[in-house]
């Protein structure tokens, strides 16, 4: 009892002190970056068949913004996008126009890797060839995310230093277990015995951490984020709604909950790990799959009995994707809240100087040392993809299937099987044990298939070590990063904290241990610039890390290439170009076609009400900082209030293609805590109407559903 007193004497005497003299100031700040919702395909499966038709989730940026007492600053902004490349980043800091303070040196821009949103904002031919291509309507929807959402937090941080009052950053960090499984366990068993052994039974990285920012002196808070390192692929390459998957889910029940807070759930080294926690099992006999290969046993009629790859999928904990994705934002949740419940000592107040470093790294032919020892490892080869990396993974197998890709109508098609299997014997010895598929690297028709240059981001904010990655880090790639850093600063500093942002500033596929690569599971064969990439990366991160503890200056390195302006749109068409829309005859855009509910009978929590409209695509109009539909209730005196907008989990918005027109179906799950009363669902419209000395003309129409009643939980 005493020492607990006592203890919360010392925890008020500490915060006084800190109240007195608060040393940062941060600004927090989201904007909608939802892209095109139909016709693209979406990004991450690389499944040609899995194109938009509407919209589960919103994409939102989510910007913090932090600066010290002697005006050093940096900036951390959150994507949920597929990951971010090098062109979206340039494009938003341009955007942003103000270089003095936000540029490619302290601004890290980090994508969850949601795999529901839309393609078409990477540069590189070989992701432009996993997607729609080049999509001008999807980079400049995230761009003028990224850049609204740091414009904001920017204004938001202008504020604080013209008063001169700052605010209170904390720090902490937990366990989230039960919402990650490794998804290459037998890659994971190929790293030394003693190394495991250091992080217990765990094969995946169960550290989450937290940044609260607080508004100063009060426990108000007004921004989060988090780490975790988890694929968000809860939604499967089945689905068809663009969907922020369970990271953004998560930012949307943390943000529901907490009006005005900024609640950025961000990637780290997830690159082995699944949230499809009840594991890989065979869809055809419901067994596990093999553990080595993921595949599992099919009867063909010539060859019989076979081991595919595509009949293993990893499912779970939900009853179907969306459930799952809701499971495993609420765990994500859980974790948080626990953390910001917790007392001072686990919910550490910081403060200290920020300070960054830059630099890019030309990957092919990099000689790579031992980064402690400075032994000669080897030399990074040129940019190729295995094998392992066509047979794809539990989260979505067969990607890129080339077996059966080989007849597709694809145009890059040719240009792919020209190059399979021409490669060199100088690659094939670089790159062993990896068997090349595609020697992207040397592949520069009609332009450059694989990155060469990297860039390599280091941010302290006071004892916050944030290392940004342009990759997927598997669990133990991740871990040696973070012990390297770790221990460098923590020589001269105790309390370090690091986390791995990953997928940032550019995309350069995976990153394995040396040791998981000579497994050649899906990670490895994506490890693209061979065995001694990671190396390489921990090398990069000790001398700018090295640069950062000497004060010194790290070198800017090589200008990475941007040819986007040379790009042109292959699977997708201007909407200019698209042909004009019309209801059909006897109907306007806006009239409803059919409603799922019979007006006498009430629905109840756990029912679905979904109201169809004549209407037109999604994409002609983004409703960027709007909603494609509403859910409004009656609220006496005529007046209807909207409770659910297209961003809420309780929605949803998907098309059916008529040729001149969509039938659009605006659904509403009606959740537990709904009250009783009157509804109706409302739809927002845009259609191609006419041209106009060329220029497309848009008609903006509505349609609202007839009303239906809502009863509370039955008994
Ligand atoms: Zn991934």
């Amino acid at each position: 009892m005493e020492r607990m007193a006592r203890r919360r004497i010392f925890g008020t005497i500490v915060a006084l002190a800190l109240n007195c003299c608060q040393a940062l100031y941060v600004g927090v700040g989201r904007a909608d970056a939802t892209g095109p919702t139909t016709g693209i395909q979406l990004f991450g499966m690389a499944k040609p068949s899995q194109v938009g038709t509407g919209l589960h989730l919103r994409l939102f940026a989510r910007a913090f913004v932090f600066v010290d007492d002697v005006g050093s600053r940096s900036a951390f902004v959150s994507l949920d996008a597929g990951m971010v490349g090098h062109v979206l980043k340039k494009r938003a800091l341009e955007r942003v126009g103000m270089p003095e303070l936000y540029n490619e040196t302290n601004t890290i821009v980090s994508g969850t890797h949601t795999h529901s949103g839309p393609s078409g904002f990477l540069q590189h031919m070989i992701f432009q060839f996993a997607g729609s291509g080049w999509v001008p309507q999807t980079i400049d929807a995230m761009s003028n995310g990224v850049a609204t959402a740091l414009t904001r937090a920017h204004e938001d941080v202008e504020k604080q230093l013209a008063l001169g009052r700052g605010r209170r950053v904390k720090i902490g960090a937990t366990v989230l277990r039960n919402a990650s499984i490794n998804r290459s366990p037998s890659a994971y068993l190929a790293n030394p015995e003693q190394e495991r052994a250091a992080y217990g039974d765990d094969n995946v990285d169960t550290d989450f951490f937290a940044v609260g920012v607080y508004e100063n002196g009060e426990s108000l808070l007004q921004g989060l984020i988090t780490w975790f390192a988890v694929h968000p692929t809860s939604m499967n390459n089945t689905n068809r709604l663009v969907s922020s998957d369970s990271k953004g889910y998560a930012s949307s029940l943390v943000e529901r909950e907490r009006p005005g807070v900024v609640a950025a759930f961000a990637s780290a080294n997830l690159g082995d790990v699944t949230g499809n926690i009840l594991g890989p099992h065979c869809l055809n006999t419901g067994k596990p799959c093999d553990f080595d290969h993921s595949t599992c046993p099919v009867d063909l009629p010539v060859r019989g009995e076979t081991q595919r790859n595509e009949p293993c999928a990893a499912f779970g904990p939900g009853v179907d994707m969306f459930d799952s994705t809701r499971i495993i934002a609420q765990r994500h949740k859980r974790a948080l809240d626990l953390l910001l419940d917790a007392d001072d000592a686990e919910m550490r107040t910081i403060d200290g100087k920020i300070s960054y470093r830059h630099t890019y790294v030309q990957m092919p032919h990099l000689e790579v040392r031992d980064w402690k020892t400075g032994a000669l490892k080897g030399t990074l080869c040129d940019a190729a993809l295995g094998d392992a990396f066509a047979a794809g993974t539990i989260d979505g197998s067969g990607m890129f299937d080339f077996t059966q890709n080989a007849t597709s109508n694809n145009p890059l098609w040719p240009i792919v099987t020209n190059f399979l299997h021409k490669t060199t014997p100088e690659a094939v010895a670089c790159q062993h044990p990896k068997t090349i598929l595609l020697p992207t690297g040397n592949m520069s028709f009609p332009h450059p298939w694989a990155p060469s240059i990297l860039p390599i981001q280091l941010v302290k904010i006071g004892p916050l070590v944030i290392a940004a990655v342009p990759t997927e880090m598997t669990t133990m790639a991740g871990r040696r990063l973070k012990a390297m850093l770790r221990g460098k600063f923590s020589e001269s500093e105790p309390n370090v904290t690091v986390v791995v942002a990953g997928l940032s500033n550019e995309y350069a596929d995976y990153t394995t241990t040396y040791e998981e690569y000579q497994v050649q599971r899906y990670e490895g064969g994506s490890t693209i610039y061979g065995p001694y990439q990671l190396d390489a990366y921990l090398q990069e991160f000790a001398h700018i890390a090295d640069a950062m503890l000497n004060n010194e200056p790290s070198p800017r390195g090589p200008e990475p290439e941007d040819f986007s302006d040379e790009l042109k749109e292959r699977f997708w068409k201007r909407l200019n170009s698209l042909e004009l829309e019309s209801p059909p005859a006897g109907a306007d855009f806006g009239d409803i076609i059919q409603e799922s509910w019979n007006g006498s009978t009430p629905l109840h929590p756990g029912d679905v009400a979904v109201a169809t409209f004549v209407g037109a695509d999604l994409k002609n109009d983004l409703k960027i900082g709007g909603s494609y539909l509403e859910v409004q209730r009656f609220d006496n005196e005529t007046v209807w209030t909207t409770v659910f907008v297209d961003a809420d989990p309780e929605t949803r918005i998907s098309c059916e293609d008529k040729h001149t027109y969509q039938e659009v179906s605006v659904r509403f799950d009606v959740p537990n805590s709904l009250l009783p009363g009157t509804y109706r669902l409302v739809h927002h419209g845009s259609a191609r109407k006419g041209r106009k000395f060329g220029k497309l003309q848009i008609q903006m129409f509505n349609g609202t559903s007839s009303s239906f009643p809502v009863a509370g939980l039955a008994g």
